[in-house]
């Protein structure tokens, strides 16, 4: 079996450089990763998320290196992460996201990105076009999950936003408001991040005292019970907050405010790769690149993990097969 390099986690993150490569399923496709991204899940998994083991990461661009169907060859692509049975009720209503059978790369059953070949099935893939770069086109997943916002709650584009958290997740949910509705404003505790939040005139605010009760809509992406608690005082009586954070919420949090105003709570998870990538296309001064703290090479997955940790970091990126040609860009 023919090896490759890796960041696997196994209680512990190794780089190795004999890890077996993936051995194609029918349908699928190997996938030469170009850059890939780490994620807070990445980290959750680190603390023993999901109880995963193995290759960790979800966030890559890529070349399609091997696959049944030879148009893909060389193709430039990203990935959805999830991959569905196809058979289940789910899977048949559209909604493989949730089919229960799924895998997840680098998080459930599915080894990671993190490594110089991945796999998915080819229904998963999406071609990236020219004009968007490698840079941007790895950050596809975390903005396509921003962009389910917009795909669960219809917005008129003259509601009050504000968004509570200015890590990646807060920044991407702002950004992807923002081309919808005018008055967005980001709440955070670190002036950098909040400086890089700034785009297409959304507000920001290091204190939250300062924001005016009665928001339309409040997306949480703090991930800490504490911003559940905010969002409630600040969302209007029947305002929707949006709970954007995977991170599990641990002690008592009095929900009778939700029931009092008549909140809508809206669970919010990953989004359509089809829609991350309409939104860079429609909007090429998104400033992504901004999110971008470091890069570092597959070898140095340890440091990239560390500076990822740090509470100034905002995207930290591992360069693999950076080198490579493109046999067929398009
Ligand atoms: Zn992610
Ligand atoms: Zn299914």
């Amino acid at each position: 079996m023919e090896s490759m390099a890796a960041a696997v986690f196994d209680g512990k993150l190794y780089y190795v450089q004999d890890y077996p490569q993936p051995q194609i399923k029918p349908g699928w496709a190997k996938i030469k990763v170009r850059l890939a991204g780490i994620c807070k899940t990445d980290m959750e998994i680190m603390k023993g998320y999901m109880g995963f083991k193995g290759v960790l990461g979800h966030e890559f661009v890529g070349t399609v290196e091997a696959c049944a169907d030879g148009q893909w060859i060389g193709k430039r692509v990203v990935g959805e992460i999830n991959a569905a049975c196809g058979h289940c009720d789910w899977c048949a209503r559209d909604l493989g996201r949730h089919c229960p059978n799924r895998t997840t790369l680098g998080i459930v059953n599915h080894e990671g990105c993190m490594a110089e070949f991945c796999q998915l099935p080819v229904v998963n893939l999406l071609t990236v076009t020219e004009e968007i770069p490698d840079e941007r086109a790895v950050l596809t997943e975390p903005l396509s999950a921003a962009c389910e916002i917009l795909e669960q709650l219809p917005v008129s584009g003259k509601e009050r936003v504000i968004v509570l958290g200015d890590g990646r997740l807060g920044i991407f949910c702002a950004w992807v408001l923002s081309t919808a509705v005018e008055d967005v404003t980001v709440v955070g505790h670190h002036p950098e991040k909040l400086e890089v939040a700034k785009w297409r005139g959304i507000k920001t605010t290091l204190n939250e005292k300062d924001l005016q009760p009665g928001a339309d809509i409040v997306v949480e992406a703090t991930g800490s019970g504490a911003g559940i608690v905010s969002a409630m005082a600040l969302c209007r009586p029947r305002g929707t907050i949006v709970l954007k954070s995977t991170v599990a919420i641990s002690g008592d949090v009095n929900l009778a405010p939700v029931v009092i105003n008549e909140q809508t709570i809206l669970g919010s998870r990953c989004g359509r790769f089809a829609d991350g990538l309409k939104v860079m296309r429609n909007h090429p001064d998104m400033p992504l690149d901004k999110l971008i703290t470091a890069r570092y090479p597959l070898e140095q997955a340890q440091e990239a993990f560390g500076r990822a940790t740090q509470s100034d970091a905002l995207k930290v990126l591992l360069e693999i097969n950076k080198n490579i040609s493109l046999t067929n860009p398009d």
